[in-house]
């Protein structure tokens, strides 16, 4: 198979192995394709030990990066690195044609296609360019990879795709308002810029749905991860990792796993795992004698000092109980839609949050709930001018293929609108 080795700075991670906010990086910068180092260290006495030239002012913590430049960053968010790789732009332009909120496989289609066809294009990400793709290990379904490819090389090649025709990325921006003045979208991020676009395509997908049990919280990203944990899966050697979930995601993560982990145990609530998951997935999995499925189960209660040491995982037939030693678990429940930033806007959401669009827009109950002043295009919302793309519409399909093709037929009907509106 053709590859892409997108190197795009080489960093070194230092950092206690059970940190959060040292996982925080390490996913930010897999998912972003960048090339990292991660060397564990136990705290910043070792780090002044490993480093006595470098100047530590007090109250400097870990986790440190080492940038391409040879200087360190303390403790920096995901912002701080992006800021000093130079991601973090301003709009280059104040209005646009298009604006597409999210870089999953949806967004990053509509804005290869727009930019392509001559749209002045933004692309907003609230986070890492890939979406909920760019944490699959491997995508073996997605037309024209026979060998599979990772979730984060078709990003990044996605990425340089849109970059080439032109489009404007605003990386980890979040916007604190979304309105529509005059049929245009007026939006501001939190760091004071603003941008004005004609129409939008609202790429926002899924974010994992959490466990909703005791102490959750404090173990998150130290022992609780939430997604297929692609940038971990080498850290989980000789280890025992617990999968929550039995959707293809979660099958996935556990075939993943199993390259590295002593043992990996699937944990389902239902008692069927060919309900949930693709035939071929399913196959390999009853074939790897080293992961096992717990049926009918699931986590009632987590424990452990600084991070997770053990969970509960309750049956519901039997209503056993059983404690194991846990270090890794990761959870892959699915998840609800983005769609909070439309929370004040006339756009009709069903009662999960999904976006309607076209002719669902005209059936009970959200046929009541717009005043059908137009005739909404298939990828339309109940706002003229404003398509939503990919996991984030009522009834979607939940794939890669299916949301980069809405993504570029977004596109289209975006043409028509623009065309019969200025
Ligand atoms: C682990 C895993 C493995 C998978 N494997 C496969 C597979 O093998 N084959 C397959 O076909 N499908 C697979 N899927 C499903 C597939 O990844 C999704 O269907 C697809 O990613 C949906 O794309 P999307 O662009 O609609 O949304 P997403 O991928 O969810 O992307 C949405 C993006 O929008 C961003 N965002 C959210 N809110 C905002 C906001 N307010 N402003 C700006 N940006 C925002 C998010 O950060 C995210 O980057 C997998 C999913 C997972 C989690």
């Amino acid at each position: 198979m053709e590859t892409t080795k997108t190197i795009l700075r080489i960093l070194t991670v230092y950092g206690n192995a059970e940190s959060r906010d040292a996982y925080v990086i390490r996913d930010f910068l897999k998912r972003s394709v960048v090339t990292f180092e991660w060397v564990p260290i136990a705290d910043m006495a070792a780090f002044i030990n490993i480093f006595p030239e470098v100047y530590v002012v007090e109250g400097q913590n870990l986790p440190a990066v080492k940038l391409p430049d040879g200087n360190f960053i303390f403790n920096p968010t995901v912002e701080d690195i992006a800021c000093n790789l130079g991601w973090i732009t301003k709009p280059k332009l104040k209005e646009y044609d298009i604006s597409i909120f999210g870089g999953g496989p949806a967004g990053l289609s509509a804005a290869v296609y727009a930019a392509s066809e001559g749209l002045s294009t933004v692309l907003v990400e609230r986070e890492a360019i890939g979406g909920q793709a760019g944490t699959s290990s491997l995508i073996e379904n997605y037309l024209g990879f026979p060998g599979g490819i990772s979730g984060n090389d078709l990003a990044e090649r996605a990425r340089q795709q849109a970059v080439k025709f032109g489009v404007d990325i605003l990386l980890i921006r979040k916007s604190v308002k979304a309105q529509f003045i005059d049929q245009k979208l007026h939006v501001d991020f939190t760091d004071g810029n603003k941008i004005i676009a004609r129409s939008n395509v609202s790429a926002t997908g899924v974010e994992y749905l959490r466990l909703d049990i005791p102490d959750e919280d404090k173990y998150l990203n130290a022992g609780i991860y939430y997604g297929a944990g692609a940038s971990e899966a080498f850290l989980c050697a000789n280890q025992h990792v617990f999968v929550v979930g039995g959707g293809n995601s979660a099958g996935q993560a556990a075939l993943n796993f199993s390259k590295h982990a002593k043992k990996v145990t699937m944990i389902i609530r239902g008692n069927d795992l060919a309900a949930s998951l693709s035939y071929y997935l399913l196959d390999r999995i009853q074939q790897k004698k080293k992961i096992e499925v717990l049926f009918n189960s699931r986590i009632t209660a987590v424990d452990g000092n600084n991070s997770l040491s053990e969970i509960t995982v309750s049956n519901s037939v039997t209503q056993d109980t059983t404690v194991y030693k846990a270090k890794f678990v990761f959870v892959c429940i699915g998840g609800k839609p983005n769609t909070s930033w439309a929370t004040d806007t006339a756009i009709v959401r069903d009662d999960a949050g999904y976006f309607v669009t076209g002719g669902d827009l005209y059936r009970p109950p959200f046929d009541k709930k717009w005043d059908k002043s137009f005739n909404p295009a298939f990828l339309e919302t109940s706002v003229p001018g404003c398509f939503a793309a990919g996991d984030v519409r009522h009834n979607s399909v939940k794939r890669v293929a299916s949301a980069v093709g809405e993504g570029a037929m977004a596109v289209t009907f975006v043409h028509r609108y623009l065309h019969d509106t200025y």
